[in-house]
């Protein structure tokens, strides 16, 4: 125990000292003589209690006191103050009012000097073990409420991740078209996201989140597969995709891609089972429409090659069949028979015709023409295609509707859609052709062309219609839902593809039981050419002598040309292919009026044939032919301008054209 005494008496301190010696031997005292010096000291050996005269000069007991239990270091070291007089109550109170914790008096007493030491010593070693635990503590809170802050700091850098986390989810979830689903295997909790119910067309609290919801809404004929897919994937055999259809909320069935995942606990049993759903009704629907695109072309190319080499037979037939009925005499038997295979012959360019027309190679010769009157020319021949019992109606816009097509073509789009009227009209009914102007802009969403302005034709009947299913393959070569022997399957195939030659497009409207409409879409000619008048009169065939190099690869084609034009008074030579044709060029080169060649030729083709010859004679004069249609031939180089003949090339035709080149 240290005892620390302030008395500028030094008898005094003398005094206590031998005092202390006796009485608490245990006891170390330290001395000072003034009040400043005590207070120094007490900081610097840090005393268990201090002994303090009051009076003394300088600074008194009082004010050391103050100082002492003001300062933080010191404050907690007992006081007790030395009086000078046993009986003054005033110099107490004072004392106690400056912080001072206990009396004594002068001349000391032992047994109260040492009562008072030991006591103060034991309230400060209390205090002192009471400070320590309440420091201790303190520190303990202080260090577990830094501890807490960091983990809170920790806590809301992990919260914020997980709403940043949270967030980009979302928007990822926002920006695909799935619906999510989650379901609880164990508890039987079903989650279905805001997206899974849109695309059934419901708000979210339209739809309960339920397992239910998912079963009720699937088509009947996909549960099997339903289960099959997910038994197949909680056995751990596959992964979880499938596609099913969900009924909507307008009672129509969407056809969905399913996939998830399962999880499985410890013991191996599925407890969860989460997923997307995306539709994929439109992906289906386009790969159909494309598949649906590729089958027509492909038919159409096959259709298309048949039909170009049946045309160089039909050719050499009709030919001769005409060389006949020109050569036999006007009223024998022999020139009926002519005419029956020339009229056979016609039939069967028909039907190639049909085939080029649905392959879209057929040849179009387009002249700007009336819709309308097309329309008029038609008439008599639909009424006699649909027969008695149905009326035939036509509403024509009185104002001419000119466009470019090919009138043989359009013609024919008029009568297979008449055919079909008839055939879906067996009890009678109305069969109506309407033409009016349609301004494309966008707004009619069945119209899927660009916009400006379209000359139109509407076809309508009142007869069975037919259900979407149908209507939507018509327009495939070979569908037909008639019975075999009635039904080519061809008919909306051939409307079809005259209609994409024309750049047109064809809209049909259908119900069972509610008759047909067709709309068929034509370019508005805008240019200023006139319109195309028929000539009056067949003009006399002209007879000429010039030279003509022919050019065919085709022997009866080449035979064929060979001896129309003899007849008609031409030389000709022949030539089988396109190196021949430069050489005899070469050879006859100042002879030769007219080169008539086909374009498609082995060893060179028509074009470069007659490149080479122009390098030769730049005023050499060429008509071709050609069983493909104009654009199909531009497409392989020839320039505008050139003349071209269609195959199959009927004798007059030939003759006129020809004299129409060399006279030029
Ligand atoms: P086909 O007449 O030889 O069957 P089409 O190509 O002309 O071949 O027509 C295909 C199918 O389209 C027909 O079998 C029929 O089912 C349907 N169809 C065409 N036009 C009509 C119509 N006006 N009314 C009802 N069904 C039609
Ligand atoms: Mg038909």
């Amino acid at each position: 125990m240290k005892i620390l005494a302030i008395d500028d008496n030094h008898d005094n301190l003398l005094t206590l000292q031998a005092l202390l010696k006796i009485f608490m031997p245990e006891a170390s005292l330290i001395t000072s003589a003034s009040a400043q010096d005590g207070i120094r000291r007490a900081l610097m050996e840090a005393p268990d209690t201090i002994l303090l005269d009051i009076q003394m000069p300088g600074m008194d007991g009082y004010e050391a006191t103050r100082r002492l239990k003001g300062n933080p270091s010191t404050q907690h070291i007992p006081i007790i103050l030395v009086t000078a007089h046993r009986t003054d109550p005033s110099g107490k109170v004072r004392g106690l009012e400056c912080g001072a914790d206990a009396f004594l008096s002068k001349p000391i007493d032992e047994a109260e000097l040492v009562a008072q030491i030991r006591a103060m010593v034991r309230i400060k070693r209390s205090e002192d073990a009471l400070r320590l635990e309440r420091d201790s503590l303190e520190a303990l809170v202080q260090k577990r409420t830094s501890e807490l802050l960091l983990m809170n700091q920790v806590l809301t850098e992990n919260l914020a991740r997980l709403a940043e986390n949270e967030a980009r989810y979302s928007r990822a979830v926002r920006g695909t078209t799935d619906g999510l689903w989650d379901w609880n295997m164990v508890t039987g909790e079903c989650y279905f996201s805001p997206r899974w119910k849109e695309l059934l067309g419901f708000a979210d609290d339209e739809l309960e989140n339920h397992a239910d919801t998912f079963y009720s809404r699937l088509h009947p004929d996909d549960a099997a597969v339903a289960q099959e897919a997910l038994e197949s994937h909680l056995s751990g055999k596959t992964s979880l995709d499938v596609e099913l259809r969900l009924r909507n909320r307008e009672g129509g069935y969407l056809r969905f891609r399913v996939r998830g995942q399962a999880e499985w606990d410890s013991l191996g049993a599925a407890v969860r089972l989460s997923g997307a759903l995306s539709d994929v009704t439109e992906r289906q629907l386009m790969e159909e429409q494309l598949r649906q695109s590729q089958k027509m072309e492909a038919v159409g190319q096959l259709a298309g090659g048949v039909a170009h080499d049946f045309n160089n037979i039909l050719t050499v037939i009709a030919g001769y069949a005409n060389m006949l009925k020109m050569d036999l005499p006007a009223l024998g038997n022999e020139v009926r028979l002519a005419e029956q295979i020339a009229t056979a012959t016609e039939r069967a360019a028909e039907l190639t015709k049909g085939l080029l027309a649905f392959s879209r190679k057929q040849p179009m010769a387009p002249q700007k023409l009336d819709l309308g009157e097309i329309v008029q020319r038609v008439e008599t021949f639909l009424a006699r295609v649909i027969g008695e019992d149905i009326q035939l109606k036509t509403h024509l816009l009185p104002d001419s509707l000119p466009v470019w097509v090919d009138m043989g073509q359009i013609e024919q789009v008029l009568i297979n859609l008449a055919a079909n009227a008839r055939d879906a009209m067996e009890n009678g009914g109305i069969f109506t052709i309407a033409t009016g102007l349609f301004e494309a802009d966008g707004s009619l969403s069945a119209f899927c062309g660009p916009a400006g302005s379209y000359a139109v034709i509407i076809v309508s009947d009142n007869g069975k219609g037919m259900p979407a299913e149908i209507s939507k393959r018509i327009f495939e070569p070979f569908f037909t839902t008639k019975e075999v022997g009635k039904g080519t399957g061809l008919g909306m195939a051939i409307v079809y593809g005259i209609v994409r030659q024309h750049r047109g497009y064809i809209t049909v409207d259908s119900k069972p039981g509610d008759g047909t409409v067709f709309s068929i879409y034509l370019p508005l000619a805008a240019d200023g050419a006139e319109m195309y008048q028929e000539p009056a009169v067949d003009q006399e065939l002209e007879l000429g002598t010039e030279t003509i190099l022919v050019a065919e690869d085709d022997p009866s084609v080449r035979n064929l040309v060979e001896m129309v034009l003899t007849k008609h008074g031409y030389q000709v030579i022949l030539a089988e292919n396109g190196q021949e044709v430069v050489e005899r060029f070469t050879a006859h080169s100042s002879d030769i009026g007219l080169i008539l060649m086909d374009i498609i030729m082995p060893r060179k083709n028509g074009i470069e044939a007659f490149a080479e010859i122009k390098k030769l004679q730049p005023e050499a004069k060429v008509l071709f032919t050609s069983g493909y249609t104009s654009d199909f031939i531009q497409s392989r180089g020839m320039e505008d301008g050139v003349e071209l003949i269609m195959k199959p090339v009927q004798p007059a035709q030939l003759l006129r054209k020809v004299r129409e080149v060399l006279e030029r």
